[in-house]
């Protein structure tokens, strides 16, 4: 079987320690594929590489915006021309329904052009100030931060990888890069295509392996001037520990357990169809999804009766076949899905459809979880509190307007919301009130790259996509001019 290697200083490497990891398919159980397993020492050599890469060949970030702008679209294309690959790639390593796997790569692929775009647009500001030394002009230049240390999750691996990758290289900086060990094949292949593009030895490095050796390497190393992390809350606090020691920039995109509020006012066959997608799409793992969902008590039954009958009638199969729900992504998080289903049960929450594993037909050996919808569910439950990251719907019937609102910002978390009715003001209204950074209105889950992406509480820090997210790999400078040369007789009293 290929061993899949990392990428350092512009060559494919193997783990010094010549350590190997499993990568499995989570439909069948089956070993797809190895990778390097690296350790401290390897992740220290793509830190040196991203260093040399920034601060002395400085090849990369010495590329104007239009140079830079040109490689990011000739790596769109690249990818755009292995599309069929890079979709089926992320659907063998994840599990994920093909037709949601192509939809991810053409978001990446428009990530890449987006931030090409962007790279070549006026920006900073100038102003003409007088503060009594004299006149001067003074103006701002954007900067890349330095060595940016990358981390991210299994659940979107191609697209997770992009939306820190695009911004990061658009803005000159060099990068470390590590993805999940459980979902890292399409990132190897992103990586493929970087060398194949021609992108300078150094400014892009990749380390495979765990998150105790090369993550925390990444996070705590007094090289790296910034690091970015997509993945949970736990996490993310120790990243930020490891941080601390070099000051270095920090951006942290982490969990959520977001609510859905359905009012009686709503179209009811959309709001059913919202409430799936922000449950059920991508097998529930989803950082944004809105699975806490919070029904007016006049529709409630109907609601619900419509909810069940759309769940039984999702088909469930390997994501190759394009079913409408695959397999979680590992054996691990199956178990953990299946543990908070049955805490459900034991809390009290009335178990309205799924609740088990699937292992009919070719479902037999892969890690297969029903579609589930808990009814008659309480704020103190764990199921409404925790993130299940599955497809589980936690259903909690409201009455008024502000009852809605108070139990849907009754949650550490704060990524995203949706809000479900005909009425605009009220839309808007509890759109306001809802603390996190992410609201749709009468819909769920879609995303743009012209948009901003992240959290509020402990959901996370800074932004990703849009300008916002070039913002955050770069250092803003001011520069003042004296518009008059010579002394200014400060000390002639
Ligand atoms: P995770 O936190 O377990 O792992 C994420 C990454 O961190 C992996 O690459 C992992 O190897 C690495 N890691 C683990 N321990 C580390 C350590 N001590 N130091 C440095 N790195 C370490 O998360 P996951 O299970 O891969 O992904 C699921 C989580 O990601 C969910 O909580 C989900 O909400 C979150 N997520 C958030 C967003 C967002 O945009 N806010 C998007 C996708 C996923």
């Amino acid at each position: 079987m290929e061993l899949k290697k990392n990428y350092i200083d512009g060559a494919w490497a193997e783990s010094v320690t010549g350590r190997t990891q499993e990568v499995i398919n989570p439909a069948t159980g089956e070993i797809i594929a190895l990778t390097a397993d690296s350790s401290e020492e390897d992740t220290n050599r793509a830190i040196a590489s991203a260093k040399r890469s920034f601060y002395v060949t400085r090849e990369w970030r010495n590329l104007n915006g239009q140079a830079r702008a040109d490689m990011l679209l000739n790596i769109a294309a690249l990818m755009d021309q292995k599309r069929a690959l890079l979709a089926q790639t992320d659907t063998l390593d994840n599990g994920k329904p093909l037709r949601e796997a192509e939809g991810d790569v053409d978001d990446a692929i428009h990530c890449f052009r987006y931030y090409a775009g962007l790279v070549t647009a006026p920006s900073g500001v100038t102003y003409d100030v007088n503060d009594g030394f004299g006149p001067m002009h003074s103006y701002t230049v954007a900067e890349p931060v330095g060595v940016c240390g990358q981390i991210t999750p299994w659940n979107y691996p191609l697209l997770m990888s992009t939306w820190k990758l695009a911004p990061a290289l658009a803005a000159g900086n060099s990068v470390v890069f590590k993805p999940s060990s459980n979902c890292p094949l399409s990132t190897v292949m992103l990586f493929e295509i970087f060398h194949e593009a021609g992108m300078p030895a150094g400014s892009v490095n990749l380390v495979l392996g765990s998150g105790g050796a090369v993550g925390h390497t990444i996070a705590s190393s007094m090289d790296v001037d910034m690091v970015t992390f997509t993945g949970s809350t736990k996490v993310g606090q120790s990243i930020a520990a490891d941080a601390v020691k070099n000051l270095k920039k920090v951006g942290l995109e982490l969990g959520g357990k977001s609510p859905n509020i359905i009012f009686d006012d709503c179209d009811l066959d959309g709001a059913v169809e919202w409430a799936m997608i922000g449950t059920f799409f991508n097998q529930g793992q989803v950082c944004s999804a809105c699975a806490r969902i919070y029904v007016q008590d006049t529709i409630h039954d109907a609601f619900v009766e419509k909810l069940k009958a759309k769940t039984e009638a999702m088909t469930i199969g390997n994501g190759l076949s394009n079913p409408d729900i695959g397999p979680l992504v590992s054996k691990d998080q199956m178990e953990k899905v299946l543990g908070y289903v049955e805490k459900g049960k034991a809390e009290g929450a009335t178990l309205v459809t799924g609740g088990c594993r699937y292992t009919e037909g070719e479902c037999a050996g892969g890690f297969f979880v029903k579609p589930t919808i808990f009814d008659n569910c309480t704020q103190n439950m764990t199921i409404v509190r925790e993130e299940i990251f599955g497809p589980v719907a936690c259903i909690v019937p409201f009455h008024t307007e502000a009852e809605a609102v108070e139990m849907a910002n009754d949650t550490e978390y704060g990524l995203a919301g949706t809000v479900c009715t005909k009425d605009g003001a009220k839309a808007i209204r509890v759109m306001k009130e809802i603390r996190a950074g992410i609201l749709w209105i009468n819909c769920c889950q879609p995303t743009f790259n012209q948009a901003p992406w992240g959290g509020y509480k402990m959901s996370g820090i800074g932004r990703e996509l849009s300008v916002h997210g070039l913002e955050e790999y770069q250092e803003v400078k001011q520069v003042n001019i004296a518009l008059e040369t010579g002394p200014i007789g400060w000390y002639e009293h």
